[in-house]
């Protein structure tokens, strides 16, 4: 009796332990934040890594660099 006791107890300990290493896991990067940026044009808010970056600004398009550009120029 005291045998099947120990066995029944060495199976819900092994039984526990697959379980909790079978578990699947949340991805860490699944759940990251994706910074956006407002476009110094149109101020269309666009993802970090679309953005248009030139001299220090950001943009949504490479029309709205130009466009900016050919205002800034004005
Ligand atoms: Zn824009």
């Amino acid at each position: 009796m005291l045998r099947l006791l120990v066995l029944l107890a060495l199976v819900g300990a092994a039984v526990a332990l697959l379980r909790t290493v079978l578990r699947p896991r949340r991805r860490a990067d699944a759940a990251a934040p994706v910074r956006v940026l407002a476009c110094e044009h149109c101020g269309v808010f666009v993802p970090d890594p679309d953005v248009v970056r030139a001299d220090g600004h950001v943009y949504c398009s490479e029309a709205h660099r130009q466009a900016a550009r050919v205002k800034r120029d004005a």
